[in-house]
């Protein structure tokens, strides 16, 4: 028998998945061919998601804390024990912080946020991934929008700047490459290292984190080409201003910044410059991610729109759209007025210890911010201080392993939920196929039974009840939705068309200033840490027992770094903030000033590449500036 569900990780395929039992008492995850996004195929993670679900590693019954570690406790106790503590807090619930993220994209995130923000509690704000890019594009566009994702097949051109497909959207890298049997050709902008050459046609390897100043001096060239598009002029503000700025650059400081030739600026002039040929830009998912990460993607952006490459079919800027754009979330609370702006999720560790009142009570679900947020160990450091935290989770994490509190939660497949993606256009629905191991509940479930508990109690909606709250069309698409797995929602095909953004005045905005440079490096760290994206895993979901050996780093075989330590003795990766033992090994490509280290290893176990990283901001967002962590490798 096979069953229809869908996928709720935080990854922008959201896949609707096919399971169906084998005769071993297993079962068999594929992609829904039925899905027009999904169409057949899913994931490695995803084909050998049983593995996490019966671990060995994975917590059973709510854990409370002992002098000496934890011990078991029954469900009443915990949630007893929950309820006590925030009904202690119920007249001044901002000693309350709900700190979540996107471990399960589902609706329950909406469903436990409720919850809080009826309590009155705090939310920490911006964001460790992508909200720096957003901004920019909001600064620039008016609105997050991108043409269909189904739209790249008609591009004649596709510039991949920084996405790496291999590893962040499958499904993307299919439509690049079903575009190139189409004749489609495609450019990748990147540090390198990433296996990208395998579907592009040209490369460009750009220093870690400078792609404003390439993406500065092709606008430029375009410009000085005269082929900057006469009817967007029309439909923006502040290219005057831009374009002088840029006549007045120094093209040959954005090339010593950016480490890229003359003849890669004249190659994307041509493709973006030839308004006959449609060209769609991918724009990257860790552009946002360095100091200057909103910069990065506004430069895109302009250079993208002053050539006339949005608004058209083929032509286009992709970068995330929300993925509440479809839901009617009128249900949920809203967060307490006068709130935001004491806690940010890339400051959380400081943010804490400054706070003012304290904090008392902190609730973790669906994230793991110790392994997750720059600077781990301040942040371990800021938890440990708080008198209450309680960690929902499914394995004893970084961040569980404080807690004063465990409730052990079902993952993705265990429970029914509402998934939107943050890149296509289709709702999923996730029925459980899988059934959770006894002693584990869902955080709705727990957000519920702790409401139900408090007095006068907070009252949270079932997850039935939010999915059809939550479902644009009525009980009609909701019978679909159950029927199908899916439901797509019908937009435009083309995002812009006709040059109307989303602004009060209907026009794009360029940018005011010119690319600004980073401030240099501290002597004695002449690498670019990038803690980038696993292809096996999200985020820190790994299973510990898949954790063996020292972290992995990743050096160009000829970057000059090989010099700066013995490989024959221990090696550690080091910055201002600390180090981390590593085993070296060279990348082909790579650019030779990066090194790489995948993310989410875990710091208990040995990994935990956090702790190096400064709780630096971008100049948007606020966003963790991952990327721009100077290190050096030594003995
Ligand atoms: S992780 Fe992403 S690609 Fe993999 S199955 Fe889930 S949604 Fe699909």
């Amino acid at each position: 028998m096979s069953i229809v569900t869908a996928c709720s990780q935080d990854c922008p395929d959201a896949c609707s998945l096919v399971v169906e039992r084998t005769g071993e008492g297993r079962a068999r995850i594929r992609g829904n061919p039925d899905h027009p996004f999904t169409r057949g195929f899913c994931c490695a993670k995803l084909k050998a998601w049983e593995r996490r679900l019966r671990s060995p590693s994975r917590i059973t019954s709510p854990l409370r804390r002992t002098r000496g570690g934890f011990r078991p406790i029954g469900w009443e106790e915990a949630l007893a024990v929950a309820a006590e503590k925030i009904q202690a807090l119920r007249d001044r619930p901002g000693a309350i912080l709900h700190l979540d993220s996107s471990g399960n994209c589902g609706i329950a995130l909406h469903v436990v946020q409720h919850f809080f923000n009826r309590l009155g509690a705090c939310r920490a704000g911006g964001s460790l991934c992508a909200e720096a890019g957003k901004q920019a594009a909001i600064a620039d566009f008016g609105a997050l929008d991108h043409n269909r994702p189904e739209d790249l097949l008609n591009a004649k051109w596709i510039v991949d700047w920084g996405r790496d497909l291999a590893r962040t959207s499958i499904h993307q890298l299919a439509l690049v490459q079903q575009a190139r049997k189409r004749g489609a050709r495609v450019m990748t902008v990147s540090p390198g290292g990433d296996g990208s050459e395998a579907w592009s046609d040209e490369t460009i390897r750009i220093r870690p984190g400078q792609d404003r100043f390439l993406a500065a001096a092709v606008l430029h060239a375009i410009d000085a080409a005269g082929r900057v598009s006469p009817a967007l002029l029309d439909r923006a503000v502040g290219w005057e201003r831009l374009g002088a700025l840029l006549r007045g650059g120094d093209p040959a400081f954005w090339e010593r910044q950016g480490g890229f030739a003359p003849q890669d600026v004249r190659r994307l002039a041509a493709i973006y410059g030839d308004a006959a040929q449609p060209v769609s830009t991918l724009v990257g998912w860790g552009l946002q991610r360095y100091r200057h990460g909103g910069e990065n993607v506004r430069f895109i952006d302009a250079l993208a729109v002053a050539a006339g490459q949005v608004g058209r079919p083929g032509a286009g800027v992709y970068y995330i759209v929300s993925t509440t754009r479809f839901l009617d979330l009128s249900w949920k609370a809203p967060l307490a007025a006068g709130l935001p702006g004491r806690f940010f999720k890339p400051t959380i560790g400081r943010d804490l210890l400054t706070a003012d009142p304290p904090v008392a009570l902190v609730w973790v679900n669906g994230s793991n911010p110790v392994n997750q947020s720059p600077d781990a160990e301040g942040v371990a450091r800021a938890l440990r201080q708080v008198p209450f935290k309680v960690v929902v989770d499914a394995f004893l994490t970084d961040t569980a392993e404080l807690a004063d509190l465990v409730l052990p939660c079902a993952l993705n497949l265990e429970q029914e939920t509402l998934v939107p993606s943050f890149f296509h256009d289709v709702l999923n629905y996730a029925r459980p196929v899988f059934p959770a191991p006894e002693g584990v509940r869902t955080d709705a479930w727990i957000a519920a039974e702790v409401g139900r508990r408090l007095s006068p109690p907070v009252e949270v909606p079932s997850i039935e009840e939010a999915i059809r709250l939550s479902l644009p069309g009525g009980p009609e698409r909701l019978s679909e939705l159950r029927e199908r797995g899916f439901i797509e929602v019908r937009r435009p095909q083309v995002a812009w068309e006709g040059f109307r953004f989303a602004h009060p005045d209907g026009k794009y905005r360029f940018p005011a200033e010119g690319p600004q440079a980073d401030p240099p490096p501290p002597p004695g760290y002449p690498l670019t840490l990038l803690s980038l994206v696993r292809k096996e895993a999200t985020h820190s979901q790994i299973l510990p027992e898949e954790q063996r050996g020292p972290c992995r780093a990743f050096l160009a075989p000829e970057s000059p770094a090989w010099a700066d330590f013995d490989p024959r003795k221990p090696v550690f990766l080091a910055s201002p903030q600390g180090r981390l033992a590593v085993a070296v090994a060279p990348l082909q490509g790579l650019h030779p000033e990066a090194v790489v280290v995948r993310r989410g290893g875990w710091m208990k176990l040995g990994c935990g590449v956090n702790r190096l990283i400064e709780d630096a901001a971008t100049d948007l967002g606020p966003n963790a500036a991952f990327y721009s962590q100077p290190v050096r490798l030594e003995n």
